[in-house]
C-alpha cells in the first residue's frame, strides 16, 4: 500500500503542470520527495521518510482541514499548487487531481485586496509582420499593439482591452496589478516586456497552452462563457483582446476551480475612457503605495475610511483608474456633495454598511460551489442591508440626490426575493459542514420535515428514556448518552448497577458506574442513524441546489455588492473630505487648471501645510518653477498632479477653489532613487521616460517634470531642458510644470509665449545675500524666476561639517565676484596657481595666463586638465590646429559617404604625428601619484 501511495503521487505528479502536488491519504494532504522537501523549506512542515520499492522518499504532510492555509501560503510564493483527492472505488482508494491552485486562482483568499490574473497578447509573427510597416518585428514589441485582459476570480471582475505600445499594455499591468500572469506564445520569457514587468510588480509569470490563446478557440470560450451575441453587443471587436480573454477562460478551467458561473460580464474599456497614467507616474505620484513601496503615506491610504472590503478595493480601483467622463465625474461629485453635508446621515449609513459582508467574493464561492451554510446567510444579512440603506437616505437630507440612484440601479425587487428565499430555507444557526444536517428550517421542503418529524421523535424517545427507566425500574442514578465508540448508551450508578433488570445488556464499567444498552435502544439507535444519514443526504442536495440557484443570481449579487462598496467609499472620501476641508471642484473642458489655495492631500496630513495658488491657462501653460533645494518645488508640482487627479476620480481636492479642466493624461518625470538600486542607469531611465512622456503626451495632457537633465553634465543638461522645454511648448502644447535648477532656462520665458516662471519664496530674499543668515524656506510661490541657490544653506542644515560649508562659502563669493577659482593646497603649503576659469569652463595655471587658456569650446578637450601644477598646459601644435579647421570646413551635404571615411583616415594620421597623440601618453602617466 505504501508503495502504491508514492508511485501514484509521482505518476499524478507526471501528469500536472503544477509545481507541487498535495495528495490526500486519508486524513491528510502528503506531500513526496522533491515537493515535501520544497514544502518544508518554504513552510517549515516536518519531513518524515515513506519507503517505496526498497528506496526511501521525503514525506511532508497537512491534516485535511488546514490545507487551505498552506495553499494560501504556497501560492502567495509563486508556487502552483495541484491537488488530488482520494476517492474509494471497489474498495479500493484512487486519486485525481481535483484542482490546480495557482496566485491567481486561489478561490479561498482571505486578502481584502483585488487579485488578477492577466494575460497579455501580441500580433503572431504573421499578423505582426502584415501589420508592421516599420520593419521587422523587434520581438520585443514595443510598438506593437498588445491585447490585454484582467479577470479577479474571487470577485468575478473580468475586463478587457487592446493597447497600441509595450508601455501602454506595462501601464495597464501596473494599474491593475496582477498576481499571476500568463503571456501569449509571441512574448519570450526574456524579452524586455517581461523583464520590465518582473522588475515592477510581483505577478508571477505562468506559460499556459498555446493553444489556448489561438483566436479561433479565444472566441468560441469568451462567446460561450459571455453569449455569443456579447462581443457584438459591447463592441469588442479587438481580435488580441479576445485572444486575451480566451486564454483566461481557458485556463480558470484548467484549473478546476469552477467559478464560471460568477464570471457574469465581460467589461472591455479602452484608453479613452481613463486617464492615462504611465507606471512610472503612478508611482511617482505614490498613489497605492509610496516609492519605497509602503501603503501608509500613499494617497489611497488618506482616503481609505472604507467600512468594507469591497469598499477599499473599488476605492484603490477609482484611483488607479480615473476617468475622462464629465457626466460620471459630476454624478460622484453630486453624491460625495450630499455627504459631505450630511454627517449625521452619513454616519448612520457607515454603520449600517460596516455590517455588509463581501458580495463579490461570496458569489465566487458560491458559484465554484465553496460556501457553506454561514455563507449563505452573509449573503442574505447583506442582502437585507439595501432596504434599510435605500431608508436612511430617503428618510434624510440625502433625500433627492443621486445616492438614491446608486440603490435603485440594482434589482431591488430580485434581491429582497433572494433574501426571503435564502432567510425561509436556513435554520438559524447551521453548523459548518454541509452533509450532516441541520441546515434547513421547517416548511422549506416536505420530505424533509417528513424525515425531521421522524428525527425528532426517535430523539425525543431518547430523552424520555432516563425518566421512564426511573419510574418503571426504580433506578434513581441513570442516564441516556451518546459518544462516538459505544454509541447511545444508559449510564447507572454503581449502587444500582447490579440490581439493573435482565433486559439491559453490559457494556462496560467505569469507577462509579456501569453502562449498558437494551434491544429497544439498540433498535432506536439504529433508527436515528439510518435517519441521520438520509437527513445528513437529502439536506446536502437541497443545500446544492440552493447554492446552484444562489449562484444563478452572481450578477444580482455583483450588483448589490457594487452599490454598497460604491456607497461606502462614497461615505469615506465624504468623511475626509469633509475632515480635511477640501472644496468640490469645478470640471471644465482641459486648458484650464485655476487652484486656488491648493494644499498637497498626503503631505498636509502631517505638516503645517502652506497652501498655494496655480493658474494655468491657454496663455501660461508652462511653468517654470525656481528655487531653492528643499523649498517645495515637488510637492507644489504633485499637488497639481493629485489635484487634477483626484477631480478625475469624482473627488473634492484639497484647495479653497479648483477649476479643473479635464485631462487625458497626467505624466510626471521625477528624480528616480530606486532605479538605481536596480543598477540601471539614472541618466538612461530619465531620458526614457522624457522620451515616453514627449512622445505620448498630447495637448490635453498634464505633463510634470521635475529635474530633466541633472543625470549628466551641465552643458547636455541643459541643452535637453532647453529643447524638450521648447518641444513641449511648440510642438505638444500641453500644460506643464517643470522645476530646474538651471537658472539659464528661466531666460525662456522671454522669448516663448506660453512659458511663465515662478519661485517658491525664501523668507528676506533680499538679505539672504548675507550668507550667514539662516533661510527659512516660507513654501510660499511666488511669480517670476528665483535669483541665487540655495544650496549651501541646505549643506549647512543637512549636518555638512562646517569648515565644508564655510569653504563653500567663500568658493561661492569668489566665483560671484572674479568668475574664477583658486584650488586650495592642504597642509598650509602655499596656494596652487590652478584656476578653474567660469568663463572658460576650465582650469588654467595662473590667473594671469589666460592667453594660454582654452582656445574655444571644441579645443578645450585637447587640455590638461591636471591642478596640481606637474605639466604645463600648452597650446596646439599647428598639425591639429590645421586638422580642427579641416574638420570645420568640410560640407558634409557635398561630400559623398567615401570621401567623407578617406578623409577622416587622413586627419587620424595627421593627429596620430601631432601633439595629440603625445598627450594621450602624458595623461596615461597623470593618474600616478
Ligand atoms: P524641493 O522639490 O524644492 O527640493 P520638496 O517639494 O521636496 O522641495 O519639499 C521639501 C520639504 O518641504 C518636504 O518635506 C515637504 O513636505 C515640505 N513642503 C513642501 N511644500 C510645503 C508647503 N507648501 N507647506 C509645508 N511644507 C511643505
Amino acid at each position: 500500500m505504501a508503495q502504491g501511495i508514492v508511485e501514484q503521487f509521482l505518476s499524478l505528479k507526471c501528469d500536472s503542470d503544477a509545481d507541487l502536488l498535495a495528495m490526500q491519504c486519508g486524513d491528510f494532504y502528503e506531500f513526496f520527495a522533491d515537493d515535501a522537501e520544497r514544502v518544508s523549506e518554504e513552510l517549515d512542515l516536518t519531513v518524515s521518510t515513506k519507503s517505496s520499492h526498497g528506496s526511501s522518499y521525503p514525506m511532508a504532510g497537512v491534516p485535511l482541514s488546514e490545507l487551505t492555509p498552506y495553499l494560501k501560503a504556497l501560492v502567495e510564493r509563486g508556487y502552483s499548487v495541484a491537488v488530488a483527492e482520494q476517492f474509494e472505488d471497489d474498495g479500493e482508494f484512487v486519486r485525481k487531481i481535483t484542482r490546480t491552485v495557482t496566485p491567481g486562482t486561489l478561490i479561498e483568499t482571505s486578502d481584502s485586496d483585488a487579485q488578477y490574473l492577466a494575460a497579455v497578447v501580441r500580433p503572431t509573427r504573421r499578423s505582426a509582420r502584415r501589420r508592421s510597416t516599420t520593419g521587422p518585428n523587434d520581438g520585443d514589441g514595443v510598438d506593437e499593439p498588445h491585447g490585454l485582459a484582467f479577470a479577479d476570480i474571487t470577485t468575478g471582475q473580468f475586463h478587457v482591452c487592446e493597447v497600441d505600445t509595450a508601455a501602454a499594455a506595462h501601464a495597464e499591468l501596473y494599474r491593475f496589478d496582477p498576481v499571476e500572469l500568463l503571456a501569449g506564445p509571441e512574448i519570450r520569457t526574456d524579452d524586455a516586456f517581461v523583464s520590465t514587468l518582473r522588475e515592477r510588480t510581483a505577478a508571477s509569470l505562468t506559460l499556459f497552452d498555446t493553444e489556448a490563446f489561438a483566436p479561433g478557440r479565444a472566441r468560441h470560450a469568451v462567446g460561450e462563457q459571455f453569449g455569443a451575441e456579447t462581443l457584438d453587443s459591447i463592441g469588442l471587436d479587438s481580435e488580441l483582446a479576445i485572444r486575451a480573454a480566451g486564454a483566461i477562460l481557458a485556463f480558470v478551467d484548467d484549473t478546476g476551480v469552477g467559478v464560471r458561473q460568477s464570471m457574469t460580464r465581460l467589461q472591455p474599456y479602452t484608453a479613452d475612457d481613463h486617464l492615462t497614467l504611465d507606471a512610472t507616474t503612478q508611482r511617482n505620484l505614490e498613489l497605492v503605495e509610496t516609492m519605497y513601496g509602503d501603503r501608509e503615506g500613499s494617497l489611497v491610504s488618506v482616503l481609505d475610511h472604507t467600512e468594507t472590503s469591497p469598499g477599499s478595493r473599488l476605492l484603490r480601483e477609482w484611483v488607479t483608474r480615473p476617468r475622462r467622463d464629465r457626466v460620471e465625474l459630476d454624478r460622484r461629485l453630486d453624491c460625495l456633495e450630499a455627504l459631505a453635508s450630511a454627517a449625521l446621515a452619513r454616519q448612520r449609513l457607515r454603520e449600517t454598511l460596516d455590517g455588509a459582508a463581501d458580495l463579490e467574493r461570496l458569489a465566487s464561492r458560491v458559484a465554484s460551489g465553496s460556501a457553506g451554510a454561514g455563507e449563505l446567510l452573509s449573503v442574505r444579512d447583506t442582502l437585507a442591508l439595501l432596504p434599510a440603506v435605500a431608508d436612511e437616505i430617503e428618510e434624510s437630507e440625502l433625500a433627492g440626490s443621486p445616492l438614491h440612484d446608486v440603490v435603485d440601479d440594482v434589482d431591488r425587487a430580485a434581491a429582497a426575493a433572494l433574501c426571503e428565499t435564502l432567510d425561509s430555507a436556513l435554520a438559524a444557526d447551521p453548523p459548518k459542514t454541509v452533509t450532516q444536517g441541520g441546515l434547513f428550517s421547517r416548511g422549506y421542503d416536505d420530505d424533509l420535515d417528513d424525515l425531521i418529524d421522524q428525527h425528532e421523535a426517535a430523539l425525543s424517545w431518547i430523552d424520555g428514556l432516563a425518566d421512564r427507566l426511573k419510574r418503571e425500574h426504580g433506578l434513581s442514578h441513570v442516564s441516556v448518552s451518546r459518544n462516538k465508540t459505544d454509541g447511545y448508551y444508559i449510564q447507572v450508578g454503581r449502587s444500582q448497577a447490579d440490581a439493573v433488570p435482565d433486559s439491559f445488556s453490559h457494556v462496560k464499567t467505569l469507577k462509579n458506574s456501569k453502562r449498558f444498552v437494551t434491544d429497544a435502544l439498540a433498535e432506536r439507535e439504529r433508527e436515528i442513524l439510518r435517519l441521520e444519514d438520509r437527513r445528513g443526504d437529502l439536506e446536502y442536495r437541497l443545500f446544492e441546489a440552493l447554492r446552484e440557484d444562489v449562484a444563478a443570481e452572481s450578477a444580482l449579487l455583483q450588483d448589490v455588492g457594487r452599490a454598497l462598496a460604491e456607497l461606502d467609499v462614497f461615505c469615506a472620501l465624504a468623511h475626509h473630505t469633509a475632515g480635511a476641508n477640501w472644496c468640490r471642484p469645478e470640471l471644465v473642458a482641459p486648458g484650464t487648471l485655476d487652484i486656488e489655495a491648493g494644499r498637497h492631500p498626503v503631505v498636509e496630513q502631517t505638516t503645517e501645510f502652506v497652501p498655494n495658488d496655480l493658474r494655468l491657462d491657454p496663455d501660461r501653460g508652462f511653468l517654470l518653477v525656481t528655487g531653492p533645494n528643499m523649498s517645495g518645488k515637488s510637492t507644489y508640482m504633485r499637488q497639481a498632479a493629485l489635484i487634477t487627479l483626484l477631480a478625475q476620480i469624482g473627488c473634492f481636492v484639497p484647495a479653497r477653489s479648483a477649476t479643473i479642466g479635464v485631462v487625458d493624461g497626467i505624466y510626471t518625470r521625477v528624480g528616480a532613487l530606486d532605479e538605481l538600486a536596480q543598477g540601471r542607469s539614472t541618466f538612461m531611465v530619465e531620458m526614457q521616460e522624457l522620451s515616453n512622456i514627449l512622445h505620448s503626451a498630447t495637448d490635453e495632457s498634464l505633463v510634470i517634470l521635475d529635474e530633466v537633465g541633472r543625470g549628466t553634465a551641465t552643458y547636455d543638461g541643459i541643452s535637453i531642458a532647453w529643447a524638450a522645454t521648447e518641444y513641449i511648448h511648440n510642438e505638444i502644447g500641453c500644460h506643464c510644470l517643470f522645476a530646474t535648477h538651471y537658472h539659464e532656462l528661466t531666460a525662456l520665458a522671454d522669448h516663448l509665449d506660453r512659458v511663465g516662471n515662478v519661485h517658491v519664496a525664501v523668507a528676506g530674499e533680499d538679505a539672504a545675500e548675507s550668507d550667514d543668515e539662516d533661510i527659512t524656506f516660507l513654501r510660499t510661490v511666488e511669480e517670476g524666476p528665483t535669483d541665487r541657490s540655495y544650496g549651501i544653506h541646505v549643506a549647512d542644515l543637512a549636518g555638512v561639517p562646517s569648515p565644508v560649508v564655510d569653504r563653500a562659502r567663500n568658493v561661492l563669493d569668489k566665483l560671484r565676484d572674479e568668475k574664477a577659482i583658486e584650488a586650495k593646497n592642504s597642509g598650509g603649503r602655499e596656494p596652487t596657481q590652478a584656476v578653474f576659469d567660469l568663463a572658460s569652463g576650465s582650469f588654467r595655471q595662473t590667473p594671469t595666463d589666460s592667453d594660454q587658456t582654452a582656445v574655444d569650446g571644441s579645443t578645450a578637450r585637447a587640455e590638461s586638465h591636471s591642478v596640481n601644477g606637474s605639466r604645463s598646459v600648452r597650446g596646439l601644435d599647428d598639425e591639429t590646429r590645421d586638422v580642427l579647421r579641416a574638420i570645420q570646413s568640410i560640407d558634409l551635404g557635398e561630400t559623398p559617404p567615401v570621401e567623407v571615411l578617406s578623409t577622416v583616415h587622413e586627419w587620424q594620421q595627421r593627429l596620430a604625428e601631432s601633439d595629440l597623440a603625445g598627450d594621450e601618453a602624458e595623461d596615461a602617466d597623470v593618474s600616478e601619484p
